[in-house]
């Protein structure tokens, strides 16, 4: 049986003739750039995320450099990030000559870990980007504490978490002072290409993300201070419009996948729970673990799932072995920020993320997209037996 580790199709294929409409009224307009959808994409993402304003961007890179600029993030200024993420994240500061300062990784969550955060806040901190990794929020209230109590900024990188609550019920990227979302095809809300949005409660930052995404330009051909071309088309927009009020659907389908991966892989004997983080004979699989919320007395599972990523020991020997029975798996990230190359200048010490050393190193996110169906997570789960009993 083939499981591909993503399947865009069956989700274009249920919208079909909606998105081929959306798409073909842009096409008869000819409004290419900054046409009545992306008002409306932005109108409609700041009610969905409860959040005042929403600003269209060309993508989720774009979206996390933009919030910098806003933040007036300058040369030598340091900003904080997890080591481990997706490029982006430290990219876009080192972009700006900036100081990307690295902290490690909570071993349950993989989200950035307050303490060591606390530890890395020197006189050159600017602000802090804690990502919501694979879908689920980062302990925000502690963040926030922290960084507020030290005059930082909260940029939260949320481009794997649209639709993401913290436990207290508020959607990431409301929480911040920028919230920065991606629309990548393989993100939760994919477009036809790339894309993003940034969200702000804050009048001021929210004027100012609108002219750095013209080129700082206000009034026509003024220009205030420098920006860029950061636009979202308008094709995307009608698009992701078209696509955002099934988001919600889509995520608790990855939810009900995930949970059903768990369940078997514990009733296999492959694992005890989720969340445990020591491997031994019980344990031989970490589980990734959901931070659950009393609601109603019923505990609610915010997480999203953009990946299920499990861990184990043999972890290259079982992607090798998943991709001879035709299951698409992949690392994410084989190599945190403190040992890529284009970091070297910065001479970190590799014994200080132990966490995400061990992550790189065992991480492998197995299918979970909306559409699979149980028969396709019992087999990879029958797979995964078969390599431990091999
Ligand atoms: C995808 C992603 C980005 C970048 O988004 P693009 O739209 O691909 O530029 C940034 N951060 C994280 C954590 C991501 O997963």
């Amino acid at each position: 049986m083939k499981v591909p580790l993503l399947d865009l199709k069956p989700q274009y294929l249920s919208l079909k003739q909606e998105i081929d409409e959306a798409i073909q009224r842009v096409v008869d307009s000819q409004y290419f750039i900054n046409g009545p959808d992306v008002a409306k994409l932005e109108e409609e993402v700041a009610n969905y995320l409860n959040v005042k304003y929403a600003v269209g961007v060309s993508s989720g890179t774009d979206a996390l450099l933009i919030a910098l600029m806003a933040l007036d993030i300058k040369p030598d200024d340091e900003v904080i990030v997890p080591t481990y993420s997706f490029f982006a994240t430290a990219g876009v500061v080192a972009r700006l000559n900036a100081k990307p300062i690295f902290t490690d990784i909570d071993p349950v969550t993989f989200n950035i870990d307050p303490k060591d955060f606390e530890k890395k806040i020197s006189a050159k901190t600017k602000a802090v980007i804690p990502v919501h990794l694979f879908g689920q929020s980062a302990d925000m209230n502690e963040i926030f504490n922290i960084a507020k109590n030290h005059n930082l900024f909260i940029i939260e990188d949320a481009a794997q978490a649209i639709g993401v609550q913290y436990k207290d019920g508020r959607f990431v990227g409301s929480i911040g002072d920028i919230g920065c979302f991606s629309f990548f095809p393989s993100k939760n809300l994919g477009g036809f290409g790339d894309g993003g949005i940034v969200t702000t409660n804050d009048e001021i930052l929210y004027k100012k993300l609108k002219m750095l995404r013209m080129h700082g330009m206000e009034p026509k051909y003024y220009h205030k201070i420098i920006g860029g071309n950061f636009r979202l088309d308008t094709l995307q927009a009608a698009v992701l419009r078209v696509k955002l009020p099934h988001l919600d659907n889509w995520s608790a389908k990855r939810r009900q996948n995930a949970e059903l991966y768990s369940k078997l892989f514990i009733e296999k004997g492959l694992a005890e729970e989720e969340g445990k983080i020591l491997i031994d004979s019980k344990n031989k699989i970490l589980l990734p673990k959901a931070v659950y919320k009393e609601h109603n007395n019923v505990a609610k599972n915010y997480h999203i799932y953009n990946q299920y990523v499990i861990r184990i020991e043999k972890r290259n020997e079982l992607w090798n072995f998943l991709k001879e029975k035709e299951i698409g798996c992949e690392v994410y990230y084989p190599v945190p920020f403190h040992r890529q190359e284009c970091f070297n200048f910065l001479n970190e010490k590799d014994e200080n993320y132990t966490h995400s050393n061990f992550a790189a190193d065992h991480s492998l996110a197995l299918p979970v997209y909306p559409e699979l169906t149980n028969e396709q997570i019992n087999y990879v789960v029958n797979c995964i037996e078969e390599f431990f009993n091999k």
